[in-house]
């Protein structure tokens, strides 16, 4: 397998994303009383809310003056379907995608001709940060359709120069073909997707006829562990990116070649920490972090103010060597919509995939179930090993039970059964991955 290598470092738009803090946060400051005052006078939805609250677009003095605003949640934003929510009139919106969400009404999201150039451009900034040029030939195996992880990327692509093959999600030998066809030296796809895409390289013996040099993978949390193994897997530099479609969709952050944290699109979005709990700032952003708020600054078909990510992460302290001056947020470490309770204790998936990655001998694909047996909650992990071990003696089997029981027990704070299951036997994901079932939830 040929060495992964880091790419040189490039900034798409300097004069941007390299910009003196303080000429950002005087541009910053210019555009959040602008947006402030366009969503009161064009969005009722807003108006009304920071009249309950208080507020009025004059208050917006500085940038800290952000937090007398209220917040906008993802509820908010399905009470507005499918069109309350925009500042402008449908004649001047030119597309428009939805987030299906597992549960209720879709989120919808529209862009004006110029939302469409500003979005591009960030995809653009997002994959020369991740090394991407002219001469790559760029898969997207995103889904296409409302989804924005397709769309998005596809411009971003467009607008650097490289060549673009819209594939789409799935068919996932026909993607290892086209991978071979036309000589794909970057692969944008899901986390979990490019886990599985490894796997079957490695099925098929394809490695030695590709020619993948980069991975872009977002749209779900991962861990630095499962970078890792997708950089062995797929023979790429993996780098992260963050976005979200209530707020516009990916290139709200990306990271760089430092492979150390995603710089923030400051100059189109307002980011803030927040204690989840209370909503008051969080008290140490750099180590304890908080839950990652936005407010958009340029969007015009829908200003968000304040959206509510329910994602949780740090702020990086210091300057990047890349010479982006956006404040690098780090990989989200969980959703806190993915929280589990467990006797009482708060356990997140990304807790568990850190601590099984970190053990030889265990693949990258794992199922966790809870249930209720009684009054007590039930943790069980379900834990795919590697062909030897499987086939291996029940005594080595156990043994590595027993190791990954306790390992878990160390960070989770909390007993989890552990059950060895065979290669190939969880479920793989040609999107987001389903991690967790959760048996005590009724329905
Ligand atoms: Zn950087």
């Amino acid at each position: 397998m040929s060495a992964v290598i880091k790419p040189e470092n490039s900034v798409w738009n300097p004069a941007c994303e390299c910009m003196p803090r303080k000429d950002l946060e005087a541009l910053q400051l210019e555009r959040l009383k602008k947006v402030v005052q366009t969503a009161w006078d064009k969005v009722p939805y807003y108006r009304a809310k920071m009249e309950a609250a208080g507020v009025a677009p004059q208050d917006v003095r500085t940038l800290a003056d952000v937090a007398q605003l209220p917040f906008t949640t993802k509820d908010d934003l399905r009470g507005c379907f499918p069109y309350q929510a925009f500042a402008v009139p449908l004649d001047d919106v030119v597309r428009i995608h939805a987030s299906s969400g597992t549960t209720g009404q879709a989120t919808v999201v529209g862009y004006t001709k110029q939302d469409l150039a500003t979005w591009a451009e960030l995809m653009a900034r997002l994959q020369t940060a991740a090394g991407v040029t002219k001469s790559d030939v760029v898969q997207i195996a995103f889904g296409y359709g409302f989804f924005t992880g397709g769309l998005g990327h596809h411009y971003g692509v467009e607008t650097v120069g490289a060549a673009v093959l819209p594939v789409s999600s799935g068919k996932s030998e026909r993607q290892i073909q086209i991978m071979k066809d036309y000589g794909t030296t970057v692969l944008i796809c899901t986390p979990s997707y490019g886990m599985y895409l490894a796997e079957l390289i490695g099925q098929l013996d394809a490695r030695k006829d590709l020619k993948l040099r980069l991975g872009l993978f977002g749209g779900e949390a991962w861990t630095d562990a499962m970078r890792q193994a997708l950089q062995k897997g797929l023979g790429v530099f993996a780098t992260d990116n963050y976005g979200l479609s209530e707020v516009m969709g990916p290139g709200v952050s990306c990271e760089c070649v430092e492979q150390n944290g995603m710089h923030l699109a400051e100059d189109h979005f307002l980011p803030e920490l927040i204690d989840p709990v209370t909503g008051d700032p969080a008290a140490d952003p750099a180590q304890t972090g908080g839950e990652l708020v936005l407010t958009t600054l340029t969007k015009e078909a829908i200003p968000v103010i304040r959206y509510r990510t329910r994602d949780l992460c740090t702020f990086l302290p210091g300057a990047c060597p890349c010479g982006r001056t956006g404040r690098r947020m780090s990989k989200v470490s969980a959703r806190s919509d993915d929280m589990l309770i467990i006797r009482g204790v708060n356990v997140y998936p990304q807790q568990i995939e850190e601590a099984l990655l970190s053990i030889e001998g265990v693949a990258p694909h794992y199922q966790i179930e809870v249930s209720r047996a009684g009054a007590l909650d039930e943790l069980e992990v379900r834990v795919e090993v590697t062909e030897n071990l499987f086939f291996d003696e029940m005594q080595k089997q156990q043994a590595m039970k027993e190791k990954i029981e306790r390992k878990l027990e160390t960070s989770l704070a909390v007993h989890a059964k552990v059950r060895l299951v065979e290669p190939g036997s969880t479920p793989r994901s040609e999107g987001k991955a389903v991690r967790v079932i959760d048996r005590r939830k009724k329905g």
